[in-house]
């Protein structure tokens, strides 16, 4: 199998490159590059810039707005994308609910939330687990009951990731307690968050940042035409959209562009009286990654011509092994970064202003950044499916075992 990119493919990586380039507001890329995350106003400013392009919508068939690429050429894009560094378009509005609503929704909720999630008027969040149900999903409780023409549901979701920005999530419910299988009983929602019963709270994590909730939901109505596809067939939609969620999941432009960032700022740190770049012990680690990352790439390169070939839409079970190794790296990348810091990366936060630590800044931004983007990152081996969860895949579906 040829694993280079065609002249076409590379001319199209230019494209991108220079697009992004010229595009992307200098203010939001500074940020982005000393490591911040980003809010949720730059997410929507880069969101609507590619979509007025055209590109936002770039997984979605071309008859609703997508541009029509390539399984490789969506791969180009998401890399470049996260080379640059720009901000993630939502995963939730476009990798999640769009597809979904494609795949499944009526006319009338196509016409109503699909260009709305493509120009991220909507900001969309997802209410799958709760308490008792990450990993073993179909054990979910929050109850929908049907009353005339409303479903009235009560439970508690919990990791509602950007629930506090949204104007909608999507949730899994169970719509029938007796049903001979557990997956038999869910049906798939859309709710305003601002109906009265929704309550978000927030969860910090370790990186001192809000991006996690709880969202309980009290006797909250909602109208029957919010279901998507039929009731008690949730379990299907939910596939399909967790199908959808790996895709790009291996994020290699974003261990790319922390390496790459990590071996600038070692130009101006100084380890035994010479440039940390000089040290050999770091020399070989961030070799030994580099040589990993374009490992991965290489593998990323042969799955997804593979599925590219085969067209049936079935997510293709090795892409769970592109998790597994996409996260690790994310995570020693990550982890460099912070080193490459030292004791400057001591973490530091501020929120609206306010400081949130109580030991003194000592050293750049980035570095006490870097060090959030590390506590963050542990958490990528556990959502969109925890590593554990990805091996179990591989065994079966992979090595028959
Ligand atoms: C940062 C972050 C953001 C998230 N965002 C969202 C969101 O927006 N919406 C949403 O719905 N959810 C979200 N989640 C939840 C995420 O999907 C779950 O955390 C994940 O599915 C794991 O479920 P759990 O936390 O209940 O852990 P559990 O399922 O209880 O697992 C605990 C441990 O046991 C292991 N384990 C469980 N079952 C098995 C098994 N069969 N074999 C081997 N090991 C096993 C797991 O790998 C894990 O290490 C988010 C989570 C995080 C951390």
């Amino acid at each position: 199998m040829d694993l280079r990119f065609t002249p076409e493919e590379q001319a199209f990586r230019e494209e991108v490159r220079a697009f992004i380039r010229e595009n992307l507001p200098k203010d939001i890329r500074e940020r982005m590059y000393l490591g911040d995350k980003a809010s949720k106003e730059d997410i929507v400013t880069w969101q609507r810039i590619l979509n007025k392009k055209g590109w936002a919508t770039y997984s979605w068939p071309k008859e609703y707005g997508g541009p029509g690429w390539t399984p490789i050429q969506k791969m180009i894009f998401l890399e470049e994308n996260l080379l640059a560094p720009a901000p993630e378009l939502s995963g939730f509005n476009i990798t999640m609910i769009g597809p979904v609503l494609i795949q499944f929704g009526t006319e009338a909720q196509k016409k109503k939330f699909l260009p709305r999630a493509a120009n991220l008027d909507d900001w969309w969040c997802q209410g799958f687990s709760e308490p008792g149900a990450g990993s073993d999903l179909a054990s979910l409780k929050t109850s929908a009951k049907r009353e005339g023409d409303h479903y009235v549901i009560n439970g508690s979701k919990i990791w509602t990731s950007t629930a506090h920005l949204a104007d909608w999530v999507f949730l899994l419910v169970r719509t029938n307690p007796n049903a001979r299988k557990r997956q038999e009983g869910i049906s798939f929602i859309l709710v305003d968050m601002k109906t009265p019963g929704v309550t978000v709270r927030p969860i910090i994590s370790i990186d001192g940042a809000h991006h996690l909730n709880e969202t309980f939901y009290d006797d909250v109505r909602v109208p029957v035409e919010n279901l998507v596809y039929v009731e008690n067939k949730g379990w299907d939609v939910a596939k399909f959209l967790l199908g959808n969620e790996r895709t790009g999941i291996a994020r290699i432009g974003k261990s790319k562009e922390r390496l790459r960032f990590a071996v600038e700022h070692a130009r101006d740190m100084r380890a035994g009286g010479k440039p940390l770049i000089e040290d050999p012990a770091f020399r070989q680690r961030v070799a030994q990654l580099e040589v990993d990352v374009k490992a991965l790439e290489i593998t990323q390169n042969r799955v997804v011509s593979a599925a590219a070939k085969q067209q049936d839409g079935k997510p293709d079970p090795l892409s769970s092994a592109l998790k597994i190794k996409g996260s690790e790296l994310q995570q020693l990348t990550t982890e460099l970064a912070m080193d490459v810091g030292g004791p400057l990366s001591m973490p530091f936060w501020h929120k609206n202003g306010e400081t949130l630590s109580n030991e003194p800044e000592l050293g750049p931004d980035w570095a006490s950044e870097a060090t959030a983007a590390y506590l963050f990152l542990r958490a990528a081996s556990i959502y969109g499916g925890s590593n554990e969860i990805q091996k179990n895949i591989l065994t079966k579906a992979v090595l028959g075992l």
